[in-house]
């Protein structure tokens, strides 16, 4: 829709769209595999497969049914048991086989590769720090592959072990220190942390090694959504509340000055803050999927605003090269 202001000045309301947004080729191969697994008989998903809850609700008219641990799967009937694209520890795998329950692995071939590196260079006498949330199921899994008690989450220096509350030493830090970071993560700010890290540890005669494990799909729709911003005056993120990535893309909206709305339908879309926009930046967390997007779309089309140019094109997956280390 175009109109002319009082000055003459086009009016027209624009939706631009990132050119990098919504599922990662880790997330359609997570759904791919347990869609086929649950054509067969149902599948238990210990948590949720992808952090979206429509997904989650559509795989669940599949077969694919999110329940909280194996003893839950196992008490419901289950067979086999899904982990999720974000892993798992390692003692999951070996209680599920304990139990008699078969299986089927939907994690991340990337989120595999942290893992594998963790358990290395704790093998190489590492201390492993995991810069991300503790809570979070991709770093419990990946210090649980790191194997030993010394490793831990952190997202500031206060979260370290060998640290008080507000960052003050108690106590020498480890020797060497390797700092990982949960793939989701925003680069710049886990650059930032490593760096708050090396004072710490290197003037004790230390090693201190930095390995960016933040995943490709992660870093290219924060890339794409730094790109829009400077055409756009608000940005709606659609994404599940519970996504590490989504809440990051909310993070680069806001940091470019825009207004960032997280949503996770299109029924959230508020029309009294729409409104106060002309062009608006659309993007969408790694496990959004496409028809959520298009919904958004759909709805701000439906407040007046032109429908987009361009849509988004589906991304090849990431050849796999793993670290030596
Ligand atoms: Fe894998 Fe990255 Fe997608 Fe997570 S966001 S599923 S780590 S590709």
């Amino acid at each position: 829709m175009t109109a002319r202001g009082s000055q003459g000045q086009n009016l027209e309301r624009t939706i631009v769209v990132a050119e990098v947004l919504g599922y990662c080729w880790g997330v359609r191969r997570a759904l791919d595999l347990v869609r086929e697994a649950a054509k067969e008989k149902p599948v238990a998903a210990l948590g949720d497969i992808i952090h979206n809850p429509a997904a989650v609700e559509e795989l669940a008219r599949e077969g694919v049914i999110p329940l909280p641990d194996l003893e839950a799967a196992k008490a419901a009937g289950f067979e086999r048991v899904a982990i999720t694209a974000h892993g798992a520890p390692p003692e999951r795998y070996r209680e599920s086989a304990a139990l008699g329950l078969e299986v089927i692995d939907t994690t991340c071939p990337l989120v595999t590769k942290v893992q594998r590196l963790a358990q290395r260079l704790a093998q190489q006498g590492y201390f492993i720090v995991v810069y991300g949330d503790a809570a979070h199921p991709e770093v419990r899994g990946v210090l649980g592959w790191a194997g030993t008690t010394r490793a831990c989450a952190a997202k500031q220096l206060s979260d370290l072990p060998w640290n008080g509350p507000r960052g003050v030493a108690s106590a020498p830090p480890p020797r060497k220190v390797a700092v990982i970071s949960q793939t989701t993560k925003r680069t710049d700010q886990f650059l930032a942390f490593a760096r708050q890290l090396a004072p710490w540890v290197l003037p004790h005669g230390g090693e201190l090694r930095i390995v960016n494990t933040i995943c490709q799909p992660t870093w290219e729709r924060q890339e794409a959504l730094a790109r829009l911003a400077s055409e756009v005056d608000l940005v709606i993120v659609v994404g599940g509340r519970k996504s590490s990535n989504a809440a990051r893309l909310v993070e680069v909206a806001r940091e470019f000055g825009l207004p960032g709305i997280l949503i996770e339908t299109a029924q959230e879309l508020d029309p009294e803050i729409v409104s106060r926009a002309r062009r608006v930046g659309i993007t969408a967390a790694a496990s959004t999927p496409d028809r959520l997007i298009l919904e958004t779309i759909e709805r701000l089309v439906s407040f007046g605003f032109s429908p987009p140019t361009t849509l988004w094109q589906e991304e090849e997956p990431e050849v796999l090269d793993f670290i030596d280390c």
